[in-house]
């Protein structure tokens, strides 16, 4: 037997493609940049979602080309494959959400005339990495009569944008410097300086306090409609400001706020959007909530997913019976798009070399997520692993198997387990990402392209 049979052999993604995929590679990129630079919040991923859509013919609750979206931040599309959905649904599911700043209820003070916003973290941040960064704010506020405000302020170069001041070094010896990483910045820190100009008064009322807050209360009303009392029925939030770039000399990284999962998101909906007549019918899942462990009526625990598939037998004229809905979730296949860490050179101490992903690798393929004894997570079964090395490997698609990081060093997990529940086969595949979770993350334009190819290819066949 040749040796190159014996090996396994891990190829970068360059040496794979001729230079016109390289370019399409590229291209694709270009489009991920603008959507990852414009879309930063899970309603206005939702928004997107149903525009490209729309656009390309799918109508709300339609049979063949059709789409859901639940309380405006979840959201499946789906094209009605050639055999019967009694025979089983390919579903790929990634996450719109992503870690930010969420404003407090009662979010507004003033203190030495600097007016801020109170925040709340979401999801898995370092906190350090979110003061002395610009911010932009982006949400909805629902006013009490319904109505329903959005928001963008820090987008535009004619806006003002927002930021979370850090103490300086000159000072910040005992308070920051000599304390671990996770306690040199509180979460009650996070305030966001957004006004420093009091609201003139007159004479009488020369005593009149909180002017500042006021003139910054005076601008959300003049702008939005605004009351304070509002921000109990708002959704805002601060996220890093200004477009995706590419990074590097040779262009092969994109850096930008929110891949993880607007990578799998965009690689998923383009996916479906360009997939031609699928096998099977073709589910594509956008849900909400999985940063913060899948909990609330738009993530991956919502019982919504399973009237979505009854909806869907019930569109082919088949009975809503839940022996029929089993049957189709058992003869199911799922992909949880989902990235993962790359190996980062600079601290190998919690990789495994062998193990982990490499960025221009390809899509990975993680069987299983989870932390040290493989708590907590779904673990692929050997038969469906083989079944997507099969359809990639014919269809010239770039992936590589990877764990993440060394046993017992961490780890993390995904909405896999929560599909799994029902019986289909599901896997988490996405590209690797370098600093994951910061503000600033970033892949690689092959993978990213990889990603693309792998769930075009699932979805077709
Ligand atoms: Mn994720
Ligand atoms: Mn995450």
């Amino acid at each position: 037997m040749a040796e190159e049979k014996l090996l396994l052999e891990r190829k970068h993604v360059a040496q794979m493609l001729s230079s016109e995929e390289v370019d399409k590679a590229f291209s694709y990129a270009m489009d991920y940049i603008d959507f990852l630079s414009r879309v930063k919040t899970e309603r206005e991923s939702v928004d997107y979602i149903k525009e490209r859509a729309e656009a390309q013919g799918f109508r709300e609750g339609d049979k063949d080309k059709g789409y859901f979206v639940y309380k405006s931040k979840f959201i499946a599309l789906w094209k009605k494959g050639k055999r019967p959905i009694s025979e089983g649904l390919r579903i790929i599911a990634s996450h719109i959400d992503t870690p930010r700043l969420d404003l407090k209820l009662n979010p507004l003070f003033e203190d030495f005339d600097l007016a801020f916003l109170k925040t709340h973290y979401y999801g898995g941040i370092k906190k350090y990495h979110w003061v002395a960064l610009p911010l932009a704010l982006h949400g909805v506020v629902v006013k009490k009569d319904g109505t329903l405000v959005k928001v963008v302020i820090g987008e535009e170069d004619s806006d003002p944008l927002f930021t979370i001041c850090d103490l300086l070094p000159h000072l910040a010896r005992k308070k920051q410097e000599e304390k671990k990483l996770s306690e040199a910045i509180l979460a009650e820190n996070l305030n966001i300086l957004v006004g420093g100009i009091p609201k003139k008064t007159e004479e009488e009322k020369k005593e009149e306090k909180e002017k500042v807050k006021k003139r910054v209360l005076e601008l959300l009303f003049e702008k939005y409609g605004l009351t304070e009392e509002d921000f109990a029925s708002a959704e805002v939030c601060a996220v890093p400001a200004g477009r995706a770039r590419f990074i590097g000399l040779d262009r092969a990284f994109i850096g930008g706020y929110g891949q993880d999962d607007r990578i799998c998101v965009y690689t998923s909906l383009t996916a479906l959007l360009e997939v031609k007549e699928p096998e099977y019918t073709s589910l594509a899942l956008f849900i909400d909530r999985e940063e913060i462990g899948s909990e609330g009526n738009t993530s991956a625990k919502s019982r919504v997913f399973e009237k979505l598939v009854y909806d869907l037998i019930k569109m082919e004229g088949l009975p809503t019976d839940p022996v029929l809905f089993f049957e189709v979730m058992e003869k199911t296949k799922a992909i949880s798009a989902d990235v993962t860490a790359g190996i980062d050179p600079n601290y190998l101490e919690v990789h495994d070399k062998l193990n982990d992903a490499r960025l221009g690798y390809g899509v990975v393929l993680t069987r299983y997520t989870g932390h040290g004894g493989k708590y907590m997570a779904n673990e692929a079964h050997a038969e469906y692993v083989s079944y997507l090395r099969r359809i990639w490997d014919e269809e010239k698609v770039v992936y590589q198997v990877a764990s993440m990081g060394k046993v017992d060093e961490g780890g993390g997990g995904t909405v896999a387990k929560y599909f799994a529940q029902y019986g289909m086969d599901i896997v988490d595949v996405g590209p690797p990402l370098l600093s994951m979770h910061s503000p600033f993350e970033v892949s690689h334009v092959l993978d990213l392209y990889m990603t693309y190819l792998a769930y075009k290819v699932f979805f077709s066949r």
